[in-house]
């Protein structure tokens, strides 16, 4: 690998990357086989999960950086087919990660072509809901702006894909991870709800109150202690 600017600065890129080594054995638990990726951003460069091997066979220095335009900077190994997906979301409103699954319970969702409604206070974490976005091939700039439009349309920090699976974006890799549990687990209960009835939903004032005490734990993801 050739050396460049951003090589050669070991503390910034060494962080986002061994970031990724941190949290990509986490997807193993979420996702079938290694049909998921996980990003985290720095500046204007991100480190990617590789593809095509286990989510612990790689370290930080393997770890591939792009650019946010999709150039390779750095690193061996081939990153994620889904790099467009990944750079599109974040040139639009540049979150510091993002999970990528096909995690079953979302993806059943993706299937039935399914928003998340708020059924549970706990979808807070992301937001109202979670939209569904309109179907594109994987790996491409068309998938990417259909994302980017739903999440932001619907103010939400996630996005089920259509016939896919699911995004899920967060300030740091840990609350993205986390998150993604969060809504897996969400679209789980909604399905079994549904199996059985209508699930109710909670109304706009409801989720504000929720908002607001949320908010009042500094940040969104201390749902944990809610
Ligand atoms: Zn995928």
């Amino acid at each position: 690998m050739t050396r460049d600017g951003l090589a050669d600065d070991p503390d910034r890129l060494r962080a986002a990357r061994e970031a990724v080594v941190e949290y990509a054995p986490a997807l193993a638990e979420l996702t079938p086989g290694r049909t998921g990726n996980l990003s985290v951003r720095d500046g204007d460069a991100i480190a990617v999960t590789p593809t095509g091997v286990p989510y612990d066979a790689f370290d930080a220095a393997d770890v591939p950086v792009v650019s946010l335009s999709g150039e390779r900077l750095a690193g061996w190994m081939t990153p994620s087919s889904e790099v467009p997906m990944h750079t599109g979301i974040y040139r639009h409103d540049r979150p510091g990660a993002i999970v990528h699954t096909h995690s079953p319970w979302a993806t059943t969702m993706a299937t039935l072509h399914r928003k998340l409604p708020p059924v549970h206070y706990m979808i807070v974490a992301v937001g109202r809901e979670v939209p569904l976005a309109d179907y594109a091939p994987y790996g491409t700039e068309e998938l990417a702006a259909n994302v980017v439009g739903a999440m932001a349309e619907a103010g939400s920090d996630a996005a089920i894909l259509a016939n896919h699976g699911l995004v899920v974006t967060g300030p740091d890799p840990e609350t993205a991870v986390e998150n993604a549990r969060h809504v897996e687990d969400l679209c789980r209960l909604y399905l079994r709800a549904s199996s059985v009835g209508e699930p109710h939903v909670l109304t706009d004032e409801q989720l504000a109150t929720v908002e607001e005490r949320f908010e009042s734990y500094g940040q969104r993801s201390g749902v944990d202690e809610a």
